[in-house]
């Protein structure tokens, strides 16, 4: 049993149904906002992050901007109405550091030296929270930048792993983060075959972690299959004027 006295795993079933190597249903839509350069909503059940990227573009602030490069800008908020008790809408220390891990999360495949003394601007708004944000608010982002133009070595995508009552899991929801024992939010540019990002909240072995990041691994080749099945819908759905 994890920290409390949740009951979260029982005949091999999770407090949803879900097998442990299964993940929640996942939706993406690519190309959702019309003022934005590019932009996705992403769901892992009822985890609910929209992604939007603007630029490469000249910010105000010019003394951000690099003489070899674009400036990578990364907004995580979680929006009021977004938690169960509604959240400050001001930013927290978890969003700024969340802000800052998603960024580098995304940085390895973006080819920023075509755009030097430039910025590109990614914001990213969790809608509703039930869990994983961080990690859908990656897969989110990754195609937002994606549909905005920005050259890219691959997509990138993000799962979590958890240790629920002893067992590993995919894609844990908030219930099974607040009472398992472990949480690994993992991100990987497949194409690369680079992890780019990995935390862990918790304690596992060196065995379960080996065994965390492989299944973390298979649901990342499940996401993005659908990534790259979201932007050919968005580019093959186009309707030529006649
Ligand atoms: P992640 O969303 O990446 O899993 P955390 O592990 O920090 O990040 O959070 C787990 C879940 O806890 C979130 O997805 C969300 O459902 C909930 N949560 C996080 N921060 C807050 C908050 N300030 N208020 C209410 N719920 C929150």
């Amino acid at each position: 049993m994890g920290k409390g006295k949740v009951k979260l795993v029982e005949g091999g079933l999770r407090h949803d149904g879900r097998r442990l190597d299964e993940l929640r249903p996942i939706t993406i839509s690519v190309g959702v906002l019309k003022n934005a350069n590019g932009s996705a909503l992403v769901e892992y059940g009822r985890t609910k992050v929209l992604a939007a990227v603007y630029g490469p573009r000249e910010p105000q602030m010019k003394h951000i901007l690099l003489p070899n490069r674009a400036v990578i800008r990364c907004r995580y908020h979680m929006a009021s109405f977004s938690t169960y008790e509604r959240k400050s809408p001001t930013l927290s220390r978890r969003e700024i550091e969340l802000s800052k891990v998603i960024r580098e999360a995304l940085e390895p495949v973006i080819i920023s030296e075509l755009y030097p003394r430039t910025s590109i601007d990614v914001f990213i708004e969790v809608i509703n929270a039930d869990g994983g944000t961080r990690t859908a608010s990656v897969t989110a982002a990754s195609l937002a930048l994606a549909e905005a133009g920005i050259p890219m070595k691959g997509l990138v995508a993000g799962v979590a792993v958890g240790k629920i009552d002893g067992y590993l899991a995919l894609d844990i929801d908030e219930v099974e983060d607040m009472y398992g024992e472990a949480d690994m939010p993992v991100a990987i540019a497949p194409s690369l075959r680079q992890i780019t990002l990995l935390q862990l909240n918790g304690v596992l072995t060196p065995g379960e972690f080996t065994q965390a990041l492989e299944l973390a691994r298979k649901g990342v080749e499940v996401i993005h299959e659908m990534q790259k099945e979201a932007l050919k819908k968005k580019y093959l759905d186009v309707k030529v004027e006649e």
